[in-house]
């Protein structure tokens, strides 16, 4: 296999919103994303390695600074950190033992899909709830559901809400898998829709919208239903 075909495609989602859709993963595209802010960019997730870092690279503006943000934990996101040395990678606190405790056993099990160089970078900038960007019309949230430590983003002008892996993966698994059990992300999905996305972007779904979101949780309900 020609590990060097750098596979990818990229689609404008706003103005200042790009979707980096990498196919790694058998049947299952990952996705990263470019935030322009006005102080600095944001790139959301890194991806396999310094070779997805270069792929994302090559559509960021080279003048600004840059800040990296971990979305969470898994390797199929993280990766990727290593080809933005020296930039600064923002995640929530609980990411730091998490990445710690993966980091082996992630990369053993999943070597075969490592693009380029992988090393383990960890976020040095953390935080536990949020962190208002108001200068750049954007705020970070923790989000636990997929994972403890998980966060999202929501540009409030374009009312675009990107949530890491707290999205299913495809059309059919709309719930996402979620180590924090259902009652913890039945908050964040309310939290979610309070927020009244226009678009939802995920770690490896298409873009999605506010009746996603609303489906999830019909879904969430019936479940429970179901359960008697
Ligand atoms: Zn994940």
């Amino acid at each position: 296999m020609d590990r060097s075909d750098k596979k990818y495609t990229v689609e404008k989602i706003k103005e200042r919103i790009l979707q980096i859709r990498l196919e790694v993963i058998p049947g299952c595209p990952t996705n990263c994303f470019i935030i322009q802010g006005i102080k600095r960019d944001y790139v959301v997730d890194t991806g396999f390695g310094t070779e997805t870092a270069e792929i994302i690279k090559q559509f960021l503006p080279k003048d600004k600074p840059l800040l990296v943000i971990n979305t969470h934990h898994h390797w199929d996101h993280i990766w990727g950190n290593c080809g933005f040395k020296e930039k600064d990678i923002i995640g929530h606190t609980g990411i730091v033992k998490r990445m710690e405790e993966k980091w082996d056993i992630a990369l053993e099990r999943n070597r075969k899909f490592v693009r380029g160089d992988v090393e383990k970078r960890i976020p040095n900038i953390l935080f536990d709830s949020i962190v208002d960007l108001k200068d750049e019309g954007l705020f970070l949230f923790h989000s636990p559901g997929h994972t403890e430590e998980g966060i999202s983003i929501f540009l409030k002008e374009e009312r675009v809400l990107l949530a890491g892996d707290n999205i299913g993966d495809n059309e059919e698994e709309i719930i996402p898998n979620l180590e924090s059990g259902e009652e913890k992300y039945r908050e964040v999905l309310e939290r979610y829709i309070s927020l009244e996305p226009d678009t939802v972007l995920s770690g490896h779904n298409n873009p999605v919208g506010m009746g996603f979101l609303l489906k999830i949780r019909e879904e969430l309900d019936g479940k429970k239903k179901g359960d008697f």
